[in-house]
């Protein structure tokens, strides 16, 4: 999508601060970290949402975790434990709707979550 902040970022269109890629995933350093690892790993391709997630895109979901969790071993911390979100929608708080997966720790995470 042409208006789509990520879109811009995953082709390199915006500048980011990458920690892994290949040809169909970007990880990238989050620009307001909550936390003192916060990564956001994208698809390449537009999708807004989980929610727009279908069928056939269920490898793509796949690589999206397993990028999450390089992320996690490349920042040193998979060790400790971290955590995984996906905001969907507007109670889920999402902001940007290209669909991201956070990779968060370096401190303990609290539960629930606000
Ligand atoms: P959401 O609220 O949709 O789950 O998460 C969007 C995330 O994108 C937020 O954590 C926000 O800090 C991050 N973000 C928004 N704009 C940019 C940007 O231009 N660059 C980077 N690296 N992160 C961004
Ligand atoms: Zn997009």
């Amino acid at each position: 999508m042409s208006d789509c902040l990520f879109c811009k970022i995953g082709s390199g269109q915006i500048p980011a601060k990458v920690v892994l890629q290949d040809d169909e995933v970007l990880a990238f350093d989050d620009v307001n970290p909550q936390a003192p690892v916060h990564v956001l790993v994208i698809p390449k391709r537009h999708v807004s949402a989980l929610n727009d997630a279908g069928a056939g895109d269920q490898a793509l979901l796949g690589r999206l975790l397993e990028a999450a969790i390089l992320v996690a071993r490349k920042k040193g911390i998979a060790e400790a434990g971290y955590r995984v979100v996906a905001n969907t929608g507007r109670d889920g708080g999402q902001t940007v709707f290209h669909l991201h997966l956070h990779v968060l720790g370096g401190r303990h995470m609290n539960w629930p979550p606000g």
